[in-house]
């Protein structure tokens, strides 16, 4: 049986990519395996947000096309489609497959490699590896986007925004609960621009999130990433009153400053960001805020870096996602003047991570003494812990005999050090809110 191992870079869509490109060699007979022996074919599932993100890709192919094996290597994702618009030439990769022709990898690899064709296809359910490991399905309702924020790459690689049927999304909920995967987490490049136009009346992101909540079994509904302008008052009292609905929300942010926002294409201004929050925070219990911010923007001043970091203080995030910025050809931010240089960029980056820890370990605290449901992941460490994830997305460990990954228990917050929470498992989680 051929086998074939993947590597995945980048965000929740991403891997969900990934998922479905396991699923398809499985049914045509492959041996899906982890990194460590030798495969007779490797794919880099590739990311190309930024400039770093992109020479990792092609780090991670250099590395693999040189083992003595031999492999074929497969370069797959962002840095393919920006490398067909650029002309920048994939040397190393021995087939390269855009995110449009994902779907025809398959068909792809056994046109070069016909020697591979499985004898027969193994009748096997299609259980993707990646998703029996996580307890946590990803599951993409939406592609593409139009928002050509001045700095994002994205638009080219991923094209228009596009949405699922929310019939079929249903569909595909169930058979992740099948798997044993309780918590959904719905993703999208746009994902708050979802509309599923083939419904009699089309249907938006609250719909879907409703629908979702709906199906029997799941015991958690998560969204990705949402933008501000997305947010609408009927999502927010969604998440109020349904327990189901994660009270998680990750909303990019990218700056604090007004002028750095509206240079950078962002459809809003830091008060109207900071009083979005303010209102999903005073509807929703305990909700945990995430976000991502951009730091060294063209024309960033050292000023326009304060206020994100008031800003940052003010909304009072519960992680931060740091990216420094780097130029992405073809897009406007790359032509302007005032770029900053790497030192500022590095200075930057490190201190706003620095006030993120700080953050995630205050909104931590908030919950220590409380007993909270945690979804277990994962096997048992080697120490004898497990670990999951409150609904409000703290990572907790605890020590615990075997329990299948999946299961919800109740763990008591104890301590928090170095962005690590441990607990004790507890009989019953404390009411919302009482210590
Ligand atoms: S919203 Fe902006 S940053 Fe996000 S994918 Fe679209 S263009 Fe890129």
């Amino acid at each position: 049986m051929p086998t074939i191992c993947f590597e995945t870079l980048g965000c929740k869509v991403n891997q969900y990519d990934t998922d479905r490109m396991i699923a398809d060699f499985r049914q045509r007979g492959f041996e899906v395996i982890r990194d460590g022996s030798a495969a007779d074919v490797y794919v880099v599932n590739s990311c190309a947000v930024t400039s770093m993100a992109e020479a990792k890709s092609r780090r991670h192919v250099r590395r693999l096309a040189n083992r003595a094996h031999q492999p074929t290597v497969i370069l797959t994702g962002c840095s393919v489609d920006m490398a067909i618009r650029t002309g920048y030439p994939i040397d190393d990769a021995t087939l390269v497959v855009s995110n449009a022709e994902k779907a025809t990898i398959v068909e792809r690899l056994l046109a070069l490699r016909p020697d591979l064709a499985p004898e027969s296809n193994v009748g096997c359910e299609v259980i993707p590896y990646e998703e029996i490991r996580r307890t946590r399905a990803v599951v993409k309702v939406q592609e593409g986007c139009d928002v050509n924020c001045t700095y994002c790459s994205v638009p080219f690689t991923r094209g228009s925004p596009r949405s699922r049927p929310i019939r079929e999304v249903v569909d595909e909920v169930r058979q992740c609960l099948d798997r044993g995967q309780p918590e959904i987490v719905l993703a999208g490049i746009l994902l708050g621009s979802y509309t599923d136009d083939c419904a009699p009346v089309p249907r938006d992101i609250t719909d879907l999130v409703e629908a979702v909540s709906d199906v029997q079994g799941v015991r958690r509904v998560r969204l990705s990433s949402i933008e501000p302008m997305h947010i609408t008052d009927t999502l927010l009292e969604l998440m109020q009153c349904r327990p189901t609905v994660c009270p998680h929300l990750h909303i990019p942010l990218q700056s604090g400053d007004d002028e750095v926002l509206r240079a950078m294409g962002r459809p809003y201004t830091r008060r109207q960001y900071i009083d979005l929050c303010g209102k999903a925070q005073s509807l929703i219990p305990d909700l945990a805020i995430t976000t991502d911010v951009l730091v060294g923007f063209p024309g960033e001043s050292e000023a326009a870096h304060t206020r994100t970091l008031e800003t940052i203080r003010e909304v009072g995030f519960s992680r931060l996602h740091v990216f420094r910025y780097s130029k992405r050809a073809g897009t406007p931010a790359a032509e302007m003047s005032e770029q900053i240089s790497d030192d500022v960029k590095v200075q930057r980056s490190s201190v706003t991570t620095a006030l993120g820890r700080s953050l995630q370990e205050a909104y931590a605290t908030r919950f220590l003494h409380r007993t909270m449901p945690v979804i277990v992941e994962g096997p048992e460490q080697e120490d004898g812990y497990r670990s999951g994830y409150t609904a409000n997305y703290m990572r907790v460990r605890f020590p615990c005999t075997p329990i299948p990954p999946g299961s919800e228990v109740n763990v008591r917050l104890a301590t928090v050090q170095g962005g690590v929470i441990e607990g004790q498992l507890d009989a019953a989680p404390s009411p919302l809110g009482v210590v």
